[in-house]
């Protein structure tokens, strides 16, 4: 009975060294002389098709597929699965990609994955939600805020920039694209207009409760009323 494989996430925003440390892992289990596949989607053809980009110059093999299945059938029908399969920029593929990762942990492989975990508008990214939840380890790396410079190494969030001014938030999710259109910042200085305040948010969670219920229907008061269980008074 062949054990368990397991999977690491190393999550974070662009420039913060994730591409960077899947090929430091896959080098690691190389020189253990394990067999490892490298793959990636074939959206991010920013640089040469067969390549997984650090941002820094190191550069391991990757190899293009459309899709999660066409990742499994290419290490399905092979005559052997390899020791450690990687996965960079995994916010790009398919909700299969979770299922493609448990298959292969299922069977004894050590599975890495990298990807953006938050969108230029600082939500969860594709199927990165999912890959978080069954990661074995998760590596959550953050970068130099671009706009504040904190030496803290700050910034965890994705800003696209279009013409050198912050994206609005209805811009389309996925705009492959590398220095160009994207920095990395902190929470602080991360920009998207047109991005709905959380307490409009806050009060459509409340809106259908609202009738009838008793709940503020301005949201916006909540923050000074809900403080704990004897704080409310709402009923
Ligand atoms: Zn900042």
């Amino acid at each position: 009975m062949p054990n368990k494989g397991k999977l690491t996430v190393i999550c974070g925003p662009m420039f913060s060294g994730k591409s960077r440390e899947l090929i430091r892992l896959v080098h690691i289990a190389e020189i253990a002389g394990q067999h490892t596949k490298t793959f990636k989607p074939r959206i991010d053809d920013r640089y040469s098709h067969s390549d997984v980009f650090s941002h820094d110059g190191i550069r391991g093999t990757a190899h293009p597929v459309d899709t999660a299945r066409e990742m499994l059938s290419m290490l399905a029908f092979a005559p052997r699965l390899p020791d450690v399969v990687a996965i960079d920029e995994a916010q790009f593929f398919d909700r299969g990609i979770t299922d493609a990762c448990l298959w292969l942990i299922d069977r004894g492989v050590t599975v890495v994955v990298a990807g953006l975990d938050r969108n230029f508008r600082g939500e969860p990214f594709g199927s990165m939600p999912e890959l978080l939840a069954v990661a074995d380890e998760v590596s959550k790396l953050k970068a130099v805020c671009m706009q504040c410079k904190d030496p803290r190494v700050t910034a965890t969030l994705p800003q696209r920039l279009i013409d050198g001014r912050p994206a609005t938030y209805d811009s389309a999710e996925v705009m492959v694209g590398g220095a160009e259109y994207y920095e990395a910042r902190c929470a602080d200085c991360h920009e998207i207009p047109g991005k709905p305040d959380f307490g409009s948010v806050v009060q459509g969670l409340f809106a259908d409760q609202a009738n009838g219920s008793g709940v503020p229907a301005d949201a916006s008061d909540m923050a000074g009323q809900v403080t704990g269980p004897d704080s409310g008074g709402s009923a």
